[in-house]
């Protein structure tokens, strides 16, 4: 009767596996990054993705679950379920300055990894492409199509500046505000019209006075899209995009509604119609702390110092889709440091992004994965206070 391999075993394995494969998998991470794609339009990222994990002879799906540029493939008979996810979607202008190439290739890493042990290990692996993160919501298009169901766990890193297990991801939402006012003669006839970019400019001149009220974690930043077509015209219509986020989707609820009685308000002075719509953005990131510290401890053995999670302002939070994954699956986001002091979204983190701190980011996000999926896969203890904390989070 052949024996249960030992964690440490299997772990030395999978390690061995990515040290292996690191030129194949810095390759993919350095491909993807040479050709940013925006969200949904990754057919590059998603099939070089795909023919890496084809190449070691698992069997993808790609297309899948309804999106062009998703992929699934998977490993392993039976047990404990987790799904590692690959992004690999882009921004405009700064390409690759969110890092999504580091991420797509540690997930390859780590699955190709443990597609070679699931079924010694007694464990079920997904590795799922996840595209357009990036405003897109494409993880919450796949919660809707069912490609999360039955998981017990979803991990996948992001390269930042520091090394944090639990980094701050907040509830956001875009709300798209509308004035509407009646058009007139601005010289002839002004008495005739009722102004929008009035009500527009007095909403906006209001949420800047609201904001002095908001907790430091509630931000708004909105922009004006629409502010009328005529110099000569009392302009009928005006419109503006706000970005709002808060630490909870409860919280954000009540911002919302802050901003939008500022405008119905404004709207209210002028004698204009006020109509608002919300885009529908993502949840808060609830990660799940018992995995999350099984990540630290094995990304620790690699040799990374972790900051206390306590110690990150949560000033410097952004958001993510997997917050609506972490709602309904136990999930941890953990972040790596790529060697930058800046965080993303900035030219700065797109140059970051291949260089050898980031190549590390690959091996070492690749192995960290693998093994804290092994740490799931062989004790049951782990996931008992994994499941735990999740059932409590949502109590
Ligand atoms: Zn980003
Ligand atoms: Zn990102």
């Amino acid at each position: 009767m052949s024996r249960q391999p030992e964690a440490g075993e299997l772990k030395r394995a999978a390690c061995a596996v990515v040290d292996r494969l690191e030129g194949d998998l810095v390759a993919v991470s350095h491909a993807i990054h040479s050709r940013p794609e925006l969200r949904y339009e990754e057919h590059f990222a998603s099939a070089e993705l795909a023919r890496a994990l084809t190449d070691h002879g698992l069997v993808v799906e790609h297309p899948a679950f309804g999106l062009d540029t998703a992929f699934v493939t998977r490993a392993g008979a039976g047990g404990p379920h987790v799904v590692v996810c690959c992004e690999y979607d882009a921004l405009p202008e700064i390409g690759h300055g969110c890092g999504h190439n580091v991420i797509a290739a540690a997930g390859l890493g780590a699955g190709l990894a443990l597609a070679t042990i699931a079924e010694r290990a007694g464990g079920r692996l997904t590795v799922l492409g996840t595209p357009a993160e990036e405003g897109g919501g494409g993880k919450i298009r796949l919660l809707d199509a069912g490609a999360f169901d039955g998981a017990d766990a979803v991990m996948m890193i992001h390269p930042e500046p520091a090394n944090v297990e639990i980094a701050p991801y907040l509830a956001n939402d875009t709300l798209v505000v509308e004035l509407h006012g009646r058009a007139a003669h601005a010289a002839s006839s002004p008495w005739a019209g009722i102004n929008a970019l009035d009500a527009l400019v007095l909403g906006y001149q209001a949420v800047h006075t609201a904001r002095h009220t908001l907790r430091p974690d509630e931000k708004v930043f909105g922009i004006i899209t629409d502010g009328g077509t005529a110099d000569n015209v009392i302009p009928q219509y005006a419109a503006a995009r706000y970005r709002i986020r808060a630490r909870t989707t409860r919280r954000l609820d009540r911002v919302r509604e802050r901003v939008i009685a500022c405008f119905e308000g404004a709207a209210a002075q002028v004698g204009a119609t006020c109509t608002t719509t919300s885009t529908g953005g993502y949840a808060e990131l609830r990660a799940n702390r018992p995995l999350a510290a099984a990540f630290r401890a094995n990304a620790e053995q690699l040799g990374r110092q972790f900051l206390d999670p306590a110690s990150i302002p949560i000033e410097v939070a952004g958001s993510t889709d997997m917050g609506n994954v972490s709602h309904r699956f136990p999930v941890i986001h953990p972040v790596l440091d790529v060697g930058t002091v800046c965080g993303g979204h900035t030219l700065e983190m797109t140059a970051a992004a291949i260089t050898p701190g980031a190549d590390r980011c690959v091996v070492d996000g690749a192995k960290a994965m693998a093994m804290t999926c092994i740490d799931f896969w062989t004790d049951p203890s782990l996931r008992d206070r994994v499941r735990d904390e999740f059932d409590r989070d949502r109590g």
